[in-house]
């Protein structure tokens, strides 16, 4: 018999719950996020919480930050840990899956679900009943076989390794209950089409799946389409005001030349804790970092042509507080997630409004307040017409601010024209009207 349509998804809106044991949430379950520091539900989850619960399929859209990730641990740790005659089979099952396009972000959400099953109540005084493995890739394969033999409950998986490891014999997807897709339009953006199409073919029919994703391009809403059946619809984007994380812009004048010793002085000024500053190139991040540790501000590099062992010991350095500052590029700042990342720092300008707002997104998280500050080049052509574009793409004006001792020696040149070589802003094609405007200046000879 042909399948049916789906009926029209759930919109939900008001997702107002006052604890986590009123969505269904185990009493071990409910402990284990209070000990987690998880007092009430974020939106999300209680929006998404009562129907994972209930068995149903799942389309979240919702940005990182938002708590999505406990969202969907709780309550698969829920389903997994119902059954002890289950967890007791040997050898395991793999039973739940969650697939992240990043490594970092893999970790994290292996370590979130980790800490959850260790907490208090859950494994009492005999370890884990349940079994988790991270595999992810840019790692050695042979470790996460050995850590895959007598088979896993729950696996967090990047696709390309996880094929791998299918494809090596060491894990059976026939027995899958519950799918996640974690950030998923990130999986496609970072090509991983093809190993979510054959991902889908290795898939038991009956299994829960849950999607989650900060947007949805139309390719991920066909992908949708094929995963999911009548799921559930959470939008925390429809009620973004809400949602939006509370965070106040700054951006302040200042000199090409003069913005590390900014930034130095403002962390002493300020007394800034944990900051995360951007910058455009692998070599400003190392060359940022090592200015800031010489003037005695405990500072790492984080790009992408470091070892996976460095960013994890980098990121672990941080969490520990042995760091203050990581400087990072956009690309391995994707899937940062630190709680209390107070405040987020453009050294150098983004290329797009979007990475902009990925950027800012890294503070103000599930719910605390958060500072975004960036600096404006008077000196470098376009940057401060480059910040303009970026105001005018999220609708809202962030005044202009001069800090004493570092105001910017000459006015700001309001033209994009010129690559900036120390990134300030890069890769900007000039527009038909640049060129008029180029060509209209040399005419009038200024
Ligand atoms: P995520 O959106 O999953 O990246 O989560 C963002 C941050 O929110 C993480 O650091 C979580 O530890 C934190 N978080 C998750 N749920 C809650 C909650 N109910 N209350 C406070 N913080 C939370």
């Amino acid at each position: 018999m042909p399948e049916q349509p789906s009926p029209p998804v759930t919109e939900a809106t008001e997702p107002c719950s006052p604890t986590f044991a009123a969505l269904g949430l185990s009493p071990a379950l409910s402990e284990a996020a209070a000990l987690a520091g998880w007092m009430a539900p974020t939106p999300i989850q209680a929006a998404a919480l009562p129907a994972i619960l209930q068995g149903r399929d799942l389309l979240g859209i919702a940005p990182t930050g938002s708590g999505k990730t406990a969202a969907f641990v709780l309550p698969m740790l829920q389903r997994l840990l119902a059954d002890p005659a289950v967890l007791a089979q040997r050898p395991r099952r793999l039973r739940a899956l969650i697939l992240a396009p990043t490594r970092e972000l893999a970790l994290q959400i292996g370590a979130a679900a980790s800490a959850l099953v260790k907490s208090h109540g859950l494994a009492p005084g005999q370890g884990a009943p349940l079994k988790t493995v991270v595999v992810v890739g840019g790692l050695s394969i042979n470790p996460q076989m050995m850590a895959l033999r007598g088979g896993a409950d729950l696996v967090v998986a990047t696709p390309g390794r996880l094929l791998d490891l299918v494809d090596h014999g060491a894990l059976r997807l026939s027995a899958l209950e519950l799918l996640v897709l974690d950030e998923a339009d990130r999986l496609l953006d970072l090509g991983f089409a093809d190993e979510i199409a054959r991902l889908l073919t290795l898939l038991p029919t009956r299994r829960q799946a849950l999607l989650f994703s900060a947007t949805m391009p139309a390719p991920l809403a066909l992908l949708a389409e094929q995963l999911l059946r009548d799921p559930f619809r959470v939008d925390m984007a429809a009620g973004a005001q809400a949602a939006a994380p509370d965070i106040v812009q700054r951006a302040i004048e200042v000199d090409t030349a003069r913005r590390t010793p900014l930034l130095r002085h403002l962390i002493a000024t300020e007394g800034w804790q944990r900051l995360l500053v951007f910058v455009g190139t692998q070599y400003a991040s190392e060359h940022v970092a090592d200015k800031l540790n010489r003037a005695g501000v405990t500072s790492a590099a984080l790009h992408g042509q470091l070892s996976q062992g460095r960013r994890s010991q980098v990121l672990a350095d941080f969490q520990a507080g042995r760091l203050t500052t990581l400087v990072a590029t956009d690309l391995a700042a994707r899937g940062i997630d630190i709680a209390s990342m107070g405040v987020v720092v453009n050294h150098d300008l983004p290329r797009s409004a979007v990475d902009y707002t990925h950027r800012i997104g890294r503070t103000g998280r599930a719910g605390e307040a958060g500072l975004a500050l960036s600096f404006v080049c008077a000196d470098a052509p376009g940057s401060e017409a480059h910040f303009r574009l970026i105001e005018k793409r999220q609708q809202q004006r962030v005044a202009r601010e001069q800090i004493p001792g570092f105001e910017p020696s000459a006015a700001p040149q309001p033209q994009a024209h010129t690559p900036d070589p120390t990134g300030g802003v890069k890769g900007r094609r000039k527009s038909k009207k640049d060129k008029l405007r180029e060509a209209a200046l040399v005419r009038t000879g200024s």
